[in-house]
């Protein structure tokens, strides 16, 4: 007997020209792996009940509430920078909607369900990839950057092929705000149905900027909160070291959540250039290029949108250009606010952050400084002990004279501290955990996503968990998450 929860099928309902109905596979001997226990409780979800076999087959998507219309979505998306006019969910199912604690709409989705109308492979998943997705969510959820969440990680007792070797396979539920992205966008433009990109419009402004109905001008203000998020979004990411690798628009949430964990990484040496994923050859995602890639993407979005801003092209053209502007202003106030509290001077004109952060990126750029260990040293030194931080920089120019600048600002250690995070995914670390959960060992696992639970929070006995790996001994690429 399924369990009755509350699932709704909006999306399912009111796009349905852009979903396709369909079944998660069956797996014969599941295995419930790991468990959000957290996340379920904002649902009101009993994890006791989860854990029972109607609850697995829930998670599994086999079985549902009786109303529950699982389907597939129809997406497109420009992947690295080339246009794929039918991309959708390949392998992932929209399940519902379910409402949390805190009154928000949220989707249940699943990955490695099976093959679709849409799969381009064999519409499965593999263990450490949907780990992989389930650490990094829960690192950026504690670490404050808007996130999908992973719910549970099922391994479903097949093997499943990838190259020459056999992988656990697994399915992955996770919540997000929507699966709408700026490729949900491209497709239903490319129909060449107006009405359906109205609406779909209209459902993603009621969902999520709600502020915007009724709103004669709602269109063009939905590139703009659309920009502005994205914006937010991009100063968290790159304060933070985080490389998302795959930001193709079918990977850009409309909600401005990090969405689709791939080949992602935190950088650990300072280095704008930091390229993770194997599959990315020119360094099209590069840490600094970013900001760059997402609004490259809004401009898809705006322009998946011209019919809706003015009859006329070109006057449409302008509003969107107008209106995708936003991101710059955004993304700049938000990177400098950001670097205040980073470096611990609230009260800093933005004259005196150009002194102190320009020159102290441009150090840590040059001598490969670890982005991480640095910040917490510098809090070190803002309470008087600057021995630690001196000897991150070994060059005969030291640290530089950025610091007596920044020490002038009177900087605040304990209120860095509580910005700064001693402990981030770390990709030797994060690659040792996947490694012994894929041969049945979920210790290291669990460990270090309890450690990620706390960032702020210096412990005793985790140092292994906030250096960087010894030299030479990573693996400097992260293949990609299928
Ligand atoms: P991703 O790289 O996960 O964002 O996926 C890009 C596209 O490839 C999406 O349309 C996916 O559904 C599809 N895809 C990725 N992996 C698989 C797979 N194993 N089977 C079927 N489709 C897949
Ligand atoms: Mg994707």
């Amino acid at each position: 007997m399924s369990i009755d929860f509350a699932l709704r099928s909006e999306y399912a309902t009111a796009l349905e020209e852009l979903t396709v109905p369909w079944q998660a596979v069956r797996p014969e001997e599941p295995k419930l792996r790991v468990l959000n226990e957290e996340l379920a409780a904002e649902f009101g979800l009993d994890p006791s009940v989860l854990r029972t076999e109607s609850g697995i087959r829930f998670l599994l998507g086999n079985e549902l509430p009786e109303q529950a219309k699982p389907v597939a979505q129809a997406y497109a998306g420009h992947q690295f920078g080339f246009y794929a006019p039918r991309l959708g969910d390949g392998r992932a199912l929209l399940l519902g909607e379910l409402t949390d604690v805190h009154g928000r709409t949220r989707d249940i989705h699943l990955k490695g369900s099976g093959r679709t109308p849409f799969a381009r492979a064999d519409g499965f998943a593999t263990i450490g990839p949907m780990l992989r997705e389930y650490l990094m969510g829960e690192a950026m959820h504690a670490l404050g950057i808007a996130t999908t969440r992973a719910l549970a990680v099922v391994e479903t007792g097949t093997s499943v092929r990838r190259e020459a070797e056999f992988f656990p396979g697994a399915v992955l539920a996770r919540v997000a705000s929507s699966h709408i992205r700026v490729g949900t966008f491209q497709y239903a433009r490319s129909t060449g149905d107006e009405a359906l990109l109205e609406k779909l419009a209209d459902f993603t402004i009621q969902r999520h900027y709600p502020q915007l109905e009724g709103n004669p001008k709602r269109y063009e203000e939905l590139v703009e909160a659309v920009a502005t998020e994205q914006a937010k979004l991009l100063a968290s990411w790159m304060l933070v070291g985080f490389v998302h690798g795959v930001m193709n628009t079918d990977n850009t949430s409309l909600a401005g959540e990090t969405i689709d964990y791939g080949p992602c990484a935190f950088i650990d040496d300072y280095d704008p250039g930091a390229v993770f994923s194997s599959i990315d050859h020119q360094g099209r995602y590069a840490f600094a290029n970013q900001p760059g890639i997402a609004l490259w993407n809004l401009s898809r979005f705006a322009d998946s949108l011209l019919p809706l801003l003015a009859d006329d092209q070109d006057a449409a053209v302008e509003i969107a250009e107008g209106r995708v502007r936003v991101f710059t202003s955004v993304y700049e106030a938000e990177l400098l606010a950001g670097m205040r509290r980073k470096l611990g001077i609230a009260d800093a004109t933005d004259a005196e952050m150009g002194e102190a952060a320009r020159p102290m990126l441009a150090r840590l750029e040059a001598e490969s400084v670890d982005y991480h260990r640095f910040f917490r040293a510098l809090a070190h030194a803002a309470r008087g002990e600057s021995a630690a931080l001196h000897a991150l920089f070994t060059g005969e120019e030291g640290i530089g004279e950025w610091f007596q600048t920044w020490l002038g600002l009177s900087p605040d250690g304990d209120a860095m501290d509580r910005v700064n995070p001693v402990y981030v995914p770390r990709n030797h670390i994060v690659d040792e955990a996947l490694v012994a959960a894929t041969e049945g060992d979920f210790e290291p696992f669990s460990r270090l996503l309890e450690v990620l639970e706390h960032p702020f929070e210096e412990r005793p006995g985790l140092d292994r968990y906030a250096a960087p790996a010894p030299e030479g001994s990573w693996p400097h690429v992260t293949y990609c998450g299928t």
